[in-house]
């Protein structure tokens, strides 16, 4: 955990030699702790200090990668409990499991492969395949991981119990690293040196936070130091109360044992297949690293990316198209110029309601920083002087035969500023609501 500047201080000389560039030790020690400082640039620091300010730097989660032909699911790193202290960092990677005992892991795999959602112009997709040992045999596991590998490009977590599993099923992964999943106290020592082979990060399974802490902190005197948590739990108040003191843990505590992501199976912890996504979008807010589906449906994975895309999305930066004009149903020099913002959501409400009417028109879309509507007209950045700069820099005038925008309903009180600001123009108002639209431009086309 990040120390104060207080903290850092105690640990600097306290000479005020000024020779780091600061009047004292202590203003140093201030720019340290808001990262507009380097360590090195006062030459006296003791080194067990030294040690101590640059652990204090590192993530209190750390950061896993998987990977497989440059694509990659990773966790970590995040540094806060509740998104509003700053943001998430590191969307919780969705997994399905298949089994080597499924008759169909490739085309399983790459149905799942194939699966992608546009969501207000990003691309949303699942991020792994867990391949699990169910058969107990290494053979059959090596079979499926080299069946995944040939029918997608999706990250790996391989499931097994045995080493030489794990053995037999990396030298079919083909260059992917995966989660080895799972450590527990019984097989450890082996699995650390197959982890420790292949370069693989490995899970650790205890029954609950002490023997889970314990165990990582043995796989990691041993030589492993990606380490992904299982506690153990896999129903809704468990699952939820032992993620949550691991997040506490690591972030406020600064525990250094329980400073890993956790993963979750939150198909174990479910009577039915319908309650699934329940428990996964209960985990993907708090606090699942990765997590590892038993079903896979269009559906329910559209619903829980989603989910996890607003929480993740920094609340600081508002998802945006880019400003300028962009054509619906390919439109005519007399279709109408409809004015909006740049925040996805409202691109796309617009967008789509004048789009699945089957209404061809020119979309204006003005540079408010990413706001919607009423929010960058509260804000000042969504005004007349805006939109006659989007008029003019699209050069939309050479597009139409009719000189006409049509303002927001919600902003109706930029008429009269509007017409001032595009002389020879007819301003218009339409609806408040995107969806509304249809039907006002029947009336107005
Ligand atoms: Fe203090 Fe080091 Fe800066 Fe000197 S160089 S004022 S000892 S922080």
């Amino acid at each position: 955990m990040a120390l104060t500047g207080l903290q850092i201080y105690k640990l600097l000389p306290q000479t005020n030699c000024k020779e780091c560039g600061f009047p004292t030790c202590l203003a140093f020690a201030m720019k340290l702790a808001a990262k507009q400082a380097e360590l090195k640039a006062c030459p006296y620091v003791s080194e067990a200090s030294k040690q101590q300010l640059e652990a204090a730097s590192q993530p209190p989660i750390r950061l896993i990668t998987l990977s497989t032909d440059g694509r990659k699911a990773v966790a970590g790193n995040e540094i806060v409990l509740f998104r509003h202290e700053k943001t998430f960092y590191n969307p919780a990677p969705i997994f399905v499991r298949v089994k080597d005992t499924d008759a169909d892991v490739a085309a399983k795999a790459k149905e799942m492969n194939a699966f992608s959602v546009d969501y207000v112009g990003i691309k949303l997709q699942l991020n792994g395949v867990a391949i699990e040992n169910a058969s107990g045999d290494a053979n059959k596991f090596a079979a499926a991981v080299e069946a995944v590998r040939g029918a997608s490009d999706f990250p790996l977590i391989l499931i097994a119990k045995d080493p030489a599993a794990f053995e037999a099923a990396m030298a079919k992964a083909k260059g992917a690293v995966p989660l080895l999943y799972a450590a527990d106290a019984s097989n450890w020592q082996k699995l650390v040196e197959v982890a420790k082979k292949f370069k693989a990060p490995l899970a650790v399974k205890g029954d609950g936070l002490e023997a889970t802490a314990n165990l990582a902190d043995q796989v990691k005197a041993a030589g492993v130091e990606d380490i992904v948590l299982d506690p153990g739990a896999r129903d809704f108040l468990g699952t939820l109360t032992l993620a949550t003191q691991i997040r506490r843990l690591a972030v406020k505590k600064n525990f250094r044992p329980l400073g890993y992501p956790v993963i979750t199976f939150p198909g174990e912890g479910v009577a039915s297949p319908d309650e699934e996504p329940v428990l996964a979008a209960q985990q993907i807010g708090k606090y699942a690293g990765f997590i590892v589906l038993d079903h896979f449906t269009p559906a329910r994975a559209y619903a829980l990316l989603v989910l996890r895309q607003n929480i993740y999305t920094d609340p600081q930066k508002p998802i945006q198209v880019k400003p300028g004009l962009y054509e619906i149903n390919a439109p005519k020099p007399e279709s109408p110029i409809l004015v909006t913002t740049n925040f996805s959501i409202t691109y796309f409400s617009v967008s789509n309601e004048v789009e699945g009417a089957g209404l061809p028109a020119w979309l204006l879309v003005a540079d408010a920083e990413g706001m919607s509507v009423l929010t960058a007209w509260a804000a000042g950045k969504f005004d007349a002087d805006r939109i006659a700069k989007a008029v003019k820099t699209t050069n939309v005038e050479s597009k139409v035969s009719r000189k006409r925008v049509v303002l927001p309903g919600a902003v109706s009180v930029l008429l009269g500023e509007v017409e001032e600001a595009l002389p020879g123009w007819q301003i218009d108002v339409g609806p408040r609501e995107a969806v509304d639209l249809p039907a006002y431009m029947k009336i107005k086309p």
